[in-house]
């Protein structure tokens, strides 16, 4: 299983901001977290720049779970996109993108992604047999 270390900046509501958010990502998933910023402004909504350290796949499932708890996650590194003219809309990555942010869109059949549910865990880049998806950084 391999390692990574990602940046991570995420946004959480006013009803998030005392949760031990990160607490979760030691216990449950077994990340080492380095708090790079983290800020409350007047409207007390919490801002959060970390680090994660640790293994892929508790990596990819604890950015599920900060989903699941409404906390808006970017990358400070980097962006995924798809390149529409390598896309043959095979539908493979349909299987294996945890978030469903590739997709069938019907009646069109075409596999269309939203950026807003990527988690960027480039399983889509390792596995897309026409390397259509790509890595903004
Ligand atoms: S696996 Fe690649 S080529 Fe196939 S639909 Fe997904 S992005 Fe397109
Ligand atoms: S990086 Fe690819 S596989 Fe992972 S969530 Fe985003 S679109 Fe899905």
């Amino acid at each position: 299983m391999d390692n990574i270390k990602k940046t991570i900046v995420l946004n959480f509501s006013k009803s998030m901001v005392y949760k031990p958010i990160v607490y979760h990502l030691v216990k449950d998933y077994d990340l080492e977290p380095n708090i790079l910023k983290a800020s409350i402004n007047p409207n007390e909504e919490g801002l959060l720049v970390l680090e994660l350290k640790g293994k892929r796949a508790n990596y990819e499932k604890s950015l599920k779970f900060l989903k699941e708890q409404n906390i808006k996650i970017e990358s400070v590194e980097q962006e995924i996109y798809k390149n529409e003219d390598k896309c043959t809309h095979c539908g493979a990555c349909i299987n294996f993108c945890p978030t469903d942010a590739l997709y069938v869109e019907r009646p069109s059949m075409k596999i269309k992604f939203n950026s807003e549910k990527c988690i960027i865990c480039e399983e889509c880049i390792l596995k897309c047999p026409m390397r259509a998806m790509e890595l903004k950084v």
